[in-house]
């Protein structure tokens, strides 16, 4: 089968925006503060917010853009986590399982 300049196009195209989608359906991947482990680890996705009463563990600047299990790049606005297999979350976030990063 002889593909023409055309359909090479097409097909490029359709490649193109199906990479585009996988991409956005894997930014979307965000842990939410109601996930049965967010909330037994209580993961608050705006680390400010964090009830001190509640983790007194929790101290500024602590967030998951400097925690040890944080796995996105530097700066990253939201990235993996040791503890949330498959998902994302904010590098502003903060939970109870929090570790320094060396
Ligand atoms: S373990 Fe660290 S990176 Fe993961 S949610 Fe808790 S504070 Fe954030």
């Amino acid at each position: 089968m002889k593909t023409t300049r055309r359909q090479f196009m097409i097909m490029s195209a359709a490649g193109a925006a199906t990479l585009a989608l996988n991409s956005k359906v894997q930014a979307q991947a965000m842990v939410s503060a109601t996930d049965p482990q967010a909330v037994a680890l209580g993961y608050n996705p705006d680390a400010t917010k964090v009830d001190k009463a509640k983790f007194a563990k929790y101290a500024a600047p602590q967030a998951c853009g400097n925690c040890a299990l944080y796995q996105g790049a530097a700066g990253s606005a939201a990235g993996g986590c040791a503890l949330f297999a498959g998902k994302q979350v904010s590098s502003k976030g903060w939970c109870s399982a929090y570790a320094k990063k060396a």
